[in-house]
């Protein structure tokens, strides 16, 4: 898979057009974390040094197309600009006046910042008009919106198709994820352990079926791992299982079989009553668990057991949470996951929103080799797919 890369576009005081995926949690106008728009700057910064005409777009949560203030990007632009120490020209109305006009204005240490694509009812339908108003006036486009690649919009998609293919190109988050996640499904170190976890099996089928082909272990936790035991015939009681989906482990297994993957489950488990905050946890030292209580997180003895299976590893990959990790008694089994990837001197990555916020909330972000900015994103590419943002790339 050849895409276009950023040094093989000639930048010299073009016009660029930049996708980025600057959807950061902001609360009351203040941003929570500011990871996204910090991920994005060896990019900004590699355009900036060729030429200033530069604007880059993003969307923000999910306005449905209507123009909602609380999903304005304007307190990403002022964090932008203290970071990137330029002065970010907001422009609010991009569908009126065209913003080569407004980049035609700019000083030097200016730069243009497009409002929440998402205000527009064409950006999700990838719409030619307003892929035509995104994409009118400029010389390239450039993406580095990982994130946001696996969605066929008009600022990924349909304004891309706008330039000639050697006009456009991929960023260089885009270049390292993609190049990351491609090496794992190449010549992985062996042995490859995939841990995975959260709530249905259902979501994570496509991934675990491409992986079986690369992996050596499958380590199961999260509300997924009830549906393997019932699977396997073991009492789950009460806990989240997805009786309908029996089917979708029994394939896991056979080709697991057939690639002699060892798929690994929890041994014991912390329960509860009830779904809740405020519930009790429960320490069920069995496989089965009884009728009144239902599995939240992986028993000490699991934890114990993934911990020793990663540290052996070459290779680790994980999606998904091991448990509730949302409550803080069930959040041991993430968080020890995490902690174990931290110490592991095989190479380690972990995708998805829940499990890279386990990682930051054991504070050990920092020790994994590569943490994906994509939740969705990775997973499609993870399951084989040619994400649309990367198909328009191609060479
Ligand atoms: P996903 O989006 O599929 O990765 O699932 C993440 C969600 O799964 C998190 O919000 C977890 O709280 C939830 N989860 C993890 N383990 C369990 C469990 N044992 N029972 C119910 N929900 C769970």
């Amino acid at each position: 898979m050849e895409f276009r890369k950023l040094n093989e576009l000639d930048l010299t005081n073009k016009k660029v057009l930049v996708r980025l995926d600057l959807n950061v949690p902001i609360k009351k106008g203040q941003i929570t974390d500011d990871t996204r728009i910090r991920a994005a700057l060896p990019t900004l910064r590699y355009i900036l040094e060729r030429t200033h005409k530069v604007a880059p777009m993003s969307h923000l949560g999910r306005p449905d197309g209507e123009v909602m203030p609380e999903y304005s990007l304007e307190p990403v632009g002022l964090r932008l600009a203290e970071l990137l120490g330029v002065e970010v020209a907001f422009v609010r109305d991009y569908t009126e006046e065209p913003a080569e006009q407004v980049l035609n204005r700019l000083d030097k240490n200016q730069i243009i910042l497009f409002e929440n694509l998402r205000f527009h009812p064409g950006e999700t339908k990838n719409d030619l008009d307003f892929s035509r108003k995104l994409a009118q006036g400029f010389d390239c486009y450039v993406n580095d919106a990982f994130g946001t690649l696996h969605r066929a919009h008009a600022s990924v998609v349909g304004a891309a198709e706008l330039f000639a293919p050697e006009k456009r190109a991929a960023g260089l988050l885009v270049d390292k994820e993609i190049s990351v996640l491609a090496g794992l499904q190449k010549n992985p170190g062996a042995p490859f352990t995939v841990i995975m976890g959260g709530s249905k099996v259902s979501d994570k089928i496509g991934v675990v079926l491409n992986l079986l082909n690369h992996a050596n272990y499958l380590l199961i936790g999260g509300a997924m791992a009830y549906t393997f035991l019932k699977y396997q015939g073991i009492d789950v009681g009460d806990s989240r299982v997805e009786s309908d989906k029996l089917d979708l482990v029994a394939k896991i297994y056979k080709n697991a079989e057939a690639r002699k993957v060892e798929i690994i489950l929890p041994e014991d488990h912390i329960c509860a009553e009830k779904f809740d905050a405020a519930a009790v946890a429960v320490d069920i030292p069995s496989k089965s668990i009884p009728r009144g209580l239902m599995g939240l997180d992986i028993g000490p003895r699991t934890q114990k057991r993934y911990a020793d299976i990663i540290a052996l590893s070459k290779t680790i990959l994980w999606n998904g949470p091991m448990g509730v990790f949302e409550f803080d008694q069930f959040a041991k089994g993430s968080l020890r996951v995490a902690e174990a990837m931290a110490k592991a001197p095989g190479y380690t990555v972990i995708g998805g929103g829940d499990s890279v916020a386990a990682a930051n909330k054991a504070g050990v972000a920092e020790k994994i080799d590569h943490i994906s900015t994509g939740g969705g994103a990775s997973l499609e590419f993870l399951e084989g797919q040619i994400l649309p943002g990367v198909r328009v790339l191609l060479k």
